[in-house]
């Protein structure tokens, strides 16, 4: 039997989703709420509020690392070039999010790489409203011990003006109180009032965040899209020609959490919309179009000028127990330091200290990796008592500070596939700096605010691992599929379609074209419902037209043929072209004899 034949019209989604984070979950509701059949393949696990770990310490429920059998939400990930944190599950990156939700200030949407194309901050004006509306965002109703002191240090270096209590995707109902739906009309799930434990970042055990899985996917869910959760697509084939069930793209995965062989599967759908978060979406497409060669007209800009916000993740460590900075949401106030930085003081609740193993205390970092690490070690020889409060004394996170700072400044880097140290010198995503604008690892404005805050509350000031590498970090990586006028200058259209590939669709942080300076995920969130808005509800929508196959197609692939069966003969060419040279060295050394 054909392979073809063995899918009838009845097994094709209109929709397959790839990730049900900001970007899956809202395309999942819009395509089902428009009368689309939806099917989300997500390659994490699904949690329910009393699935989430107790502290971070239980590294299988908590980390994301699939390499070490390690299923949870909380994804790091290391490149040469930069650290990350990211979130895997159903649900996505919001399982792990603080739920902070900043509209980013005018230059975002007057960034270069997209302005032109649209008027975006009156164009994204509804949909953030929309998406405020969805995501439940309330102000954080109460300061904590952190709050007041960088109140007070944005009031001696004048930026006093820009504190604010952060709009937070949490409900705050009665402390602790269950009660019937307060966001939706009664469509959505019982929902219980923050009790300010601190615990965001671990997952919420307490109802109380506005996780994906409780507004968006929820009602995707509700009515009628289907969610695979643990299964990892690994390609997506264009399916050219009429089809059964009109199909157009054919979606393989296989279940991640199997062990050794892994049981695989393959969907078919009209469209599909590819929501993998950056690392996701890039390592796919990027995977596609080089290796497997199932999308090779993908854009040659795939992969450029991947973003880190540009920010780092540093922050304080109290001597004493005057203070509990563990308690609050996990971001409670946010300040701008100066015309381009931003700062949030960040928390983790008692006993989650895992965090801790990525930090140092700060050290003035020069010259290469060792002689950054003998500066380290000599620090520790000199300030033992401060190296312990940072790495190993108990009560870490009621002495803790983080300090989240974020910049619009410009810098970038790329991603590709290939080998490096850090894929163990297997094929995997790897990086580069950007040589104009590269991303650099100290943020001196930031640094100079984490001073400051040490001196106030007695404190040592950390900052992660990666600055002995002279690596930067983040939280919040963007980028990689840039919005464009065409191929050349973009892998998606203002509509986030896929240029060469009819049906496709990014939506996701690889979308945003800029470092904005705030949290992500309100504006990942705008910028999908815009998109999915554009797409016609399924009664207007006309017959799906069947993919044609590219002209000059064939061609690629002929090529691609050829070259991969010279690689090939190479070995066997190169032994035969050596032989004469073989043969005459036996010779003479006989003759010698
Ligand atoms: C600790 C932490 C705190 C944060 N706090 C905030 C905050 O307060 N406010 C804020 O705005 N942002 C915050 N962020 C950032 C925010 O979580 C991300 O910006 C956001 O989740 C990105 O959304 P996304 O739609 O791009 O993808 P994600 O939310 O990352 O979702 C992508 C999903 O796709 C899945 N996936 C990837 N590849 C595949 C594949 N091949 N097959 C199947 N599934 C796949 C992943 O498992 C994941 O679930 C935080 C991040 C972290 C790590
Ligand atoms: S502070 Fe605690 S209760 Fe409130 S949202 Fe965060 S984890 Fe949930």
């Amino acid at each position: 039997m054909n392979k073809n034949d063995m899918f009838t019209a009845e097994d094709v989604y209109d929709f397959v989703i790839i990730g049900s984070g900001f970007g899956g979950s809202v395309s999942a509701y819009r395509l089902v709420e428009k009368g689309y059949s939806v099917l989300v393949l997500e390659r994490g696990r699904r949690y329910n509020a009393e699935d989430f770990p107790k502290t971070n310490w239980n590294i299988f429920n908590y980390l994301w690392m699939p390499g070490l059998r390690c299923f949870g939400f909380q994804g790091l990930v290391f490149f040469k070039d930069m650290w990350l944190l990211n979130g895997s599950g159903v649900g996505g990156g919001s399982l792990v999010y603080a739920s902070t939700h900043i509209k980013p200030r005018k230059e975002f949407f007057q960034g270069p790489e997209w302005c032109d194309l649209a008027d975006w901050e009156t164009e994204l004006a509804p949909f953030y409203e929309i998406a405020n509306r969805m995501l439940g965002t309330a102000e954080n109703p109460r300061f904590w011990p952190a709050d007041h002191v960088l109140h007070d240090i944005a009031g001696e270096i004048g930026t006093g003006d820009t504190f604010e209590p952060t709009p937070v995707g949490i409900f705050f109902g009665e402390p602790g109180e269950t009660v019937p739906d307060p966001f939706f009309g009664g469509e959505g799930p019982d929902r219980a009032g923050c009790i300010h434990c601190g615990g965001c970042m671990v997952g919420c055990r307490h109802n109380a965040k506005n996780t994906l899985d409780k507004n968006y996917l929820y009602l995707a869910e509700k009515f009628g899209a289907q969610v695979w959760p643990e299964q990892n697509v690994l390609d997506i084939r264009p399916l050219y020609g009429p089809q059964p069930g009109a199909a157009r793209y054919e979606i393989a995965f296989e279940k991640i959490t199997d062990w050794f062989f892994k049981r695989k599967g393959t969907v078919r759908a009209r469209n599909v919309v590819i929501s993998g978060g950056v690392i996701g979406t890039v390592d796919l497409l990027l995977k596609c179009r080089d290796e497997t060669r199932s999308l090779p007209l993908l854009s040659h800009r795939l992969g450029n000028r991947v973003r880190t916000n540009s920010e780092a993740l540093m922050g304080v460590t109290a001597r004493d127990r005057d203070q509990d900075f563990s308690e609050g949401v996990a971001i409670s106030s946010s300040v701008w330091v100066d015309h381009e930085t931003s700062v949030e003081p960040v928390r983790y609740p008692p006993g989650s200290s895992f965090m801790r193993n990525l930090m140092l205390p700060l050290v003035s970092f020069e010259g290469g990796t060792l002689r950054r690490f003998s500066q380290v070690v000599k620090s520790a020889v000199r300030n033992p008592r401060d190296f312990l409060d940072v790495r190993v004394l108990p009560n870490w996170s009621e002495r803790n500070t983080i300090l989240l700072v974020m910049q619009t400044a410009e810098n970038r880097m790329h991603l590709r596939r290939g080998r490096s140290i850090m894929t163990l010198f297997r094929k995997g995503l790897i990086s580069e700096q950007d040589r104009e604008n590269p991303i650099l690892c100290v943020v001196e404005a930031g640094r100079e605010i984490v001073e400051r805050f040490a001196s106030k509350v007695n404190g040592v000031p950390w900052v992660g691992i990666n600055d002995m590498l002279d690596t930067p970090n983040s939280a919040h990586i963007l980028g990689g599929c840039a919005i464009g006028d065409n191929e050349t200058t973009g892998v998606i259209d203002i509509n986030h379609q896929v240029f060469n590939y009819p049906g496709m669709y990014v939506a996701d942080a690889s979308a945003i074209p800029a470092n904005l300076g705030v949290n992500p995920s309100l504006t990942i969130t705008a910028m999908t419902e815009r998109a999915m808005s554009r797409i016609p509800a399924k009664d207007e929508m006309g017959p799906v037209r069947p993919l044609q196959r590219p002209a000059g197609l064939d061609m690629i692939q002929q090529t691609e043929e050829r070259r991969s069966l010279l690689l090939k003969a190479a070995p066997f060419a190169i032994l035969l072209a050596l032989l004469p040279f073989i043969f005459g060295a036996f010779k003479l050394l006989r003759k010698k004899k």
